[in-house]
């Protein structure tokens, strides 16, 4: 069944009023469309934990670099609604699919942004100077308009998921945050968007992402402790693919998201490149080791 789409604030408001009064726990998954596997796992999760399901489809403007791809994203609305039609099972559905203008999300005269501070500066924040004061604030808004009691968010966008919950405790917002593991293809890509604009043989090349976050894993699997090591087992197998070119390739905490120089605990391996033209991410939770 293809579910409801609303594409203004007020109707979404007058079916959140409805859920509540029905004691309905509400479920948002926020995307951007061009939805895949990976998106359709976080809806599931939603259908499955939650007494509705809302998903938000809007390629916001405000999380986009001046020369990053905002114009040429892509955008599949009938694809998309498609593929939701297509999710949940024993009656349950998508509820509803908001699909906000640009007009909407960000009325003229509209000034007030959210900054969230060290964990947004560093990482993906230092390449991407202001991606997440667009990505709180657009998130914030979705927060207020849907009024979900939890919110789905994929561990792919792993530094997203640590801004979004420092927001949500620091602006007390009464959301649960829920962070899914990354959905890949069999031969270990990410899946993402962004993997419609590789060729052929750069998607080759892309995979070198995920064998050095494998490498990663693998040495520290073994008992190594030592970041030096681990970096170097993963930026080796990085170097190895000149068609990779590298922004960072880190070790941080999961936490506070600086850099190791000692694994103790939970450790964060994560990657950033570009693939031709194209700008990948991905990050893998290294294990603890037995020994
Ligand atoms: P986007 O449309 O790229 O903004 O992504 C919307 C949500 O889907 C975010 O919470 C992402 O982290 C999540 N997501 C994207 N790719 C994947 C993936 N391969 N596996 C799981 N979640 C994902």
């Amino acid at each position: 069944m293809t579910p409801n789409v609303v594409t203004r604030s007020a109707e979404l408001r007058d079916w959140v009023r409805v859920a509540r009064t029905h004691d309905r726990t509400i479920g948002l998954v926020p995307t951007m469309g061009a939805l895949h596997a990976g998106h359709l796992s976080l809806v599931e999760a939603s259908l499955r934990e939650c007494g509705a399901t809302v998903v938000s489809i809007f390629v916001n403007p405000t999380q986009f670099g001046p020369s990053e791809d905002f114009q040429r994203y892509p955008r599949d609305l009938e694809g998309d609604l498609a593929k939701l039609a297509g999710t949940g099972k024993e009656g349950k559905a998508v509820d509803l699919v908001f699909v906000p203008t640009v007009e909407e999300m960000y009325p003229e005269g509209c000034t007030t942004t959210v900054d969230v501070g060290a964990p947004a500066e560093v990482l993906e924040g230092a390449f991407r100077p202001g991606h997440f004061r667009g990505v709180a604030t657009v998130v914030l808004k979705l927060f207020n308009q849907v009024l979900p009691d939890v919110a789905y968010f994929g561990h792919k966008d792993y530094q997203q998921t640590v801004v979004v919950r420092r927001m949500v405790e620091d602006l007390c917002v009464p959301v649960e945050i829920r962070v899914c593991p990354t959905v890949r293809e069999p031969d270990g890509l990410a899946l993402s968007s962004r993997n419609k604009y590789l060729s052929a043989e750069e998607r080759r090349q892309a995979l070198a992402i995920s064998r050095a976050l494998r490498a990663a894993a693998d040495v520290a699997a073994g008992g190594e402790r030592r970041a030096e090591k681990v970096l170097s087992a993963m930026r080796g197998v990085l170097e190895a693919e000149p068609g990779v070119r590298v922004q960072y390739a880190v070790l941080v905490d999961p936490l506070t998201l600086r850099d190791m120089t000692e694994i103790r605990g939970r450790a964060l391996a994560a990657i950033a490149t570009y693939v031709g033209k194209t700008r990948l991410i991905d990050n893998i939770m290294l294990p603890r080791s037995s020994s």
